[in-house]
C-alpha cells in the first residue's frame, strides 16, 4: 500500500517535525480535506516555513479529523514566485488569535521522506530567483547611482527602501540594468483591499512595504526609465509597484512621462500594474505609448471583488470597461488573478471567470497566491460568495480547463516583455 502524506507540525520548542500517525490535511475555503498525493511536489527551493502561532495543527487519524491540542502548532509554507498553492494550511485557531501577517499559507506535509507541498509551478522565468542576484554588485550599483543622480528621489526610494529594506527583486534589476524595472509614482489609492501590502489601517496586521511618500516629477521618471529601456536585456519598465498605491491616480504624470520616454526611445516595453479603475485614463496612456497592462482581480464577480477591494470612487464595472478599452487599444493584457483555494475554484467563480476571458480575451493570466490570513479572507468575503457550498473543482483542474478551452492564453507569474525594439 502506498503511504499517504503525513502532517507537519511544530513542537513546543518550535522544532518542525512530522506527526507520523496523522494524515495531512489542507484547507479549501472552509473545507478541511485530506491532501491528495497527486497534488504534491517537493518543497521548492527558496520556500519559507512558518510556525503559525495560536493555531493548532489538524490532520486525519483513524477516527477522522484530529486536532493536536496545545502539543503542536500548525505549520505552513510560503512558496517562491512562480508557484501556485493548491491547498492552504489546515489548523484550528485559538479564540482571539491575532490575524496572520500578509503571506500565503500553503499546506505542507511529509511524504516519501521529505517535505512536500500541494502546488504547481506556473512560471519558470528565473528573474526573481535569489541565485540570479549578486547583492554585492547591486549595492555597489546603488551607491554609484546615488552619486550620479543625487537629486533623483526615485533612485533613493528604489535603492534604499525597495532593495535594501524590502529586498525587492524588480528594484534590484533596475540597478543591474536588466529585465523589468519599477517606477513607483502613486502614494494614494482608490481602493482599500483587505490584504493591501502597502497600507493597513486595522492595526492588527502590518503592511509589508511602506508606500512611496512623494510624487516624482516627469524628469525623475525619464532619467531612470530611458537608459533602462535603451540598454537592458528584455527591457521593461512598470508603473504600479508593491511600494505604492494605484498608479492611475497619477494618470497625467504617467501620460506625460510616457510621451517624453517615447520621444527619446522606442525600445522596450512600457507597462502598468493596476486595479483598472479608470478606463478613460488607460485610453490616454495607450495613446501616449503604453504597451502592456496588468489588471488585478481577486474575483470576476462584482460582489466578491467589491468585498475585497472596497472600492472608493470606482466600481467593478469600471474595471470591466478598462479591459474593453485595453482590448480596443491593442494593449497586451494580463489578468493578475489573486488565487485562494476554495474561492477561485468554486464553480460560480469558475463560470464567471471563463466568461470574462471569453469576452475580453486577455493574452495572459498571472496566477498569484493571495497573501492574506485565510480565515480573515473567508470572513471578509463570505457574504459575497454565492457558491461556496459546492465542492471546489481544484485550482489545478481550473488551470488545465482554461489551458484546454483557451489555448492561446499564456499562463505565468511574471510580466513578459512584449515589445522588443
Ligand atoms: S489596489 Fe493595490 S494599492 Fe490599492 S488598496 Fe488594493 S492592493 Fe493596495
Amino acid at each position: 500500500m502506498n503511504a499517504l502524506p503525513t502532517t507537519v507540525v511544530a513542537d513546543q520548542s518550535g522544532h518542525i517535525i512530522d506527526w507520523p500517525e496523522i494524515k495531512a490535511a489542507g484547507r479549501s475555503g472552509r473545507l478541511i480535506i485530506p491532501i491528495a498525493p497527486g497534488l504534491l511536489i517537493p518543497l521548492p527551493e527558496g520556500s519559507t516555513l512558518y510556525l503559525l502561532p495560536h493555531r493548532r495543527a489538524i490532520g486525519f487519524g483513524n477516527a477522522g479529523m484530529q486536532e493536536s491540542g496545545k502539543k503542536y502548532s500548525a505549520v505552513a509554507a510560503f512558496l517562491p514566485p512562480g508557484y501556485v498553492a493548491l491547498s492552504l494550511a489546515a489548523y484550528k485557531s485559538e479564540k482571539n488569535a491575532p490575524p496572520l501577517p500578509l503571506f500565503c499559507y500553503c499546506a505542507i506535509c511529509w511524504y516519501k521522506g521529505k517535505f512536500h507541498v500541494p502546488a504547481i509551478r506556473i512560471d519558470h522565468d528565473p528573474k526573481h530567483d535569489p541565485a540570479c542576484f549578486d547583492m554585492k554588485k547591486v549595492n555597489m550599483e546603488i551607491n554609484r547611482w546615488l552619486r550620479k543622480h543625487p537629486k533623483n528621489r526615485l533612485v533613493s526610494h528604489h535603492g534604499l527602501n525597495c532593495v535594501r529594506k524590502y529586498g525587492c527583486p524588480n528594484a534590484a534589476n533596475l540597478f543591474l540594468k536588466r529585465w523589468e524595472a519599477p517606477i513607483a509614482v502613486s502614494n494614494a489609492c482608490n481602493a482599500a483591499c483587505k490584504g493591501c501590502i502597502s497600507k493597513q489601517k486595522s492595526g492588527s496586521v502590518q503592511a509589508s512595504q511602506e508606500r512611496i511618500d512623494f510624487i516624482p516629477t516627469v524628469d525623475e521618471i525619464v532619467e531612470i526609465a530611458v537608459p533602462h529601456l535603451e540598454k537592458a536585456p528584455r527591457a521593461m519598465i512598470s508603473f504600479g509597484q508593491g511600494c505604492e498605491g494605484e498608479p492611475l491616480l497619477r494618470g497625467e504624470l504617467i501620460e506625460s512621462a510616457i510621451r517624453e520616454i517615447r520621444r527619446k526611445t522606442k525600445r522596450g516595453t512600457i507597462h502598468i500594474n493596476t486595479n483598472g479603475s479608470f478606463p478613460e485614463i488607460v485610453k490616454r496612456l495607450a495613446h501616449a505609448g503604453l504597451d502592456s497592462i496588468r489588471i488585478s482581480l481577486n474575483s470576476s464577480q462584482h460582489d466578491l471583488y467589491s468585498a475585497y477591494y472596497r472600492c472608493r470612487n470606482y466600481s467593478f464595472d469600471d474595471v470591466l470597461r478598462t479591459f474593453s478599452v485595453a482590448q480596443k487599444a491593442g494593449l497586451w493584457i494580463s489578468v493578475n488573478y489573486l488565487t485562494f483555494p476554495g474561492t477561485t475554484d468554486d464553480i460560480t467563480e469558475v463560470t464567471s471567470f471563463k466568461k470574462l476571458i471569453h469576452k475580453y480575451k486577455p493574452h495572459m493570466i498571472q496566477w498569484r497566491n493571495l497573501n492574506i490570513d485565510p480565515e480573515w479572507y473567508i470572513n471578509t468575503t463570505e457574504q459575497a460568495c454565492t457558491g461556496t457550498s459546492a465542492t471546489p473543482i481544484g485550482l489545478d483542474v481550473l488551470i488545465s480547463q482554461i489551458r484546454k478551452q483557451f489555448p492561446k492564453i499564456r499562463h505565468g507569474y511574471f510580466n513578459p516583455p512584449v515589445r522588443h525594439l
